[in-house]
């Protein structure tokens, strides 16, 4: 479905949230007796079948925002809401089948793949977990569909994933994360460890999927130029808070929090004629500081600031 259209039915209320949080938070002890409040009362919502962006410097709270939606950490306070149940104070058995609904695919792909596994045992591992298979030939026959459905012949089964390329292992996540039949994934940073040309087949891919398998993305990247293409809406994020929120073309034609601006600042344009990049980058570091935000507000229809 077209971007404009999928927005058009979110605005109307025609799709449901998938996700619903409410003043989520979650700090770190840091050095002697201080703590760094990497979550900071987060209050947004992800639409069924949206992807949503999340961006921001490293350092800015993204990997906590997406674990802690999955519960991979524990929130401090706040509610999560998926698909209306209140997620955060599930016991053991019910977090487990909580985590076949929520999936998160990792920024490094060979980091996160068993190197003594072959592949066929690291997609089957999660369908083992959740008893997803009954006997050995079905099980086998779910990972090749799962192969299939990334693009990956089906010999590689039987291979290790040093034998791979990082797109390859790329491929080998998704279908990690996919054996579940998840409905929402965190994608952490996804494209990051990949060449450009790479990139853009896994983000083919990516979109390919949400769309067969009606999937619901919170797609995590630090560069906003990533994140353009592939987001129906973006948020900002900045020191533990999501300081603006919008659809991703408003976002990137109409950015009003000065982070935001920085951000956009800071991506390479082509135009000789364009104002300066480091210009603008001085100019929006500067009201970044005389900028005190204090609630998170709608200041147009669906455009969030933190102000
Ligand atoms: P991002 O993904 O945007 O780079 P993170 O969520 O990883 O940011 O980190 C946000 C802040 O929380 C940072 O200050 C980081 O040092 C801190 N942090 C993240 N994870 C942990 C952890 N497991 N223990 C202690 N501090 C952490
Ligand atoms: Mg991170």
């Amino acid at each position: 479905m077209k971007q404009r259209e999928k927005l058009a039915e979110i605005h109307a209320g025609k799709r449901e949230p998938i996700l619903q949080i409410t003043q989520l938070t979650k700090a770190f002890p840091y050095g002697r007796n201080q703590q760094v409040t990497a979550v900071d009362h987060l209050d947004f919502t992800i639409f069924r079948g949206e992807t949503l962006g999340l961006v921001g410097e490293s350092g800015s709270g993204k990997s906590t925002t997406g674990r802690t939606l999955l519960r991979l950490h524990e929130p401090d306070s706040g509610e999560t809401l998926f698909e209306g149940f209140d997620i955060n104070h599930l016991k053991a058995n019910d977090l487990k089948a909580m985590r076949k609904h929520m999936q998160m695919i990792f920024q490094d792909p060979y980091a996160s793949l068993n190197p003594r596994m072959k592949i066929q045992d690291i997609i089957g591992e999660a369908l083992d977990i959740h008893g997803l298979t009954k006997t050995k030939e079905e099980r086998k026959a779910r990972i090749l569909e799962l192969l299939d459905l990334v693009g990956l012949h089906p010999s590689f089964a039987e291979r290790y994933p040093h034998e791979f390329s990082g797109g390859q292992r790329q491929r080998i996540g998704i279908a990690r994360a996919l054996a579940v039949d998840p409905t929402f994934i965190v994608l952490d940073e996804p494209l990051s460890a990949l060449d450009a040309s790479i990139q853009a087949q896994i983000v083919d891919l990516l979109e390919d999927l949400q769309e067969k398998l009606g999937l619901t993305y919170l797609f995590i990247a630090h560069d906003l130029a990533m994140v353009k293409q592939i987001s129906d809406r973006v948020a900002v994020m900045h020191n533990g808070k999501i300081v603006e929120l919008a659809d991703s073309e408003e976002l990137f034609n109409n950015p009003i929090h000065p982070y935001t601006k920085k951000l956009l600042a800071a991506i390479p344009i082509p135009d000789p004629n364009h104002e300066s990049n480091h210009d603008s980058i001085v100019k929006a570091e500067d009201e970044l500081v005389a900028y005190k935000g204090s609630e998170f507000k709608e200041v147009s229809p669906h455009h969030w600031v933190y102000c």
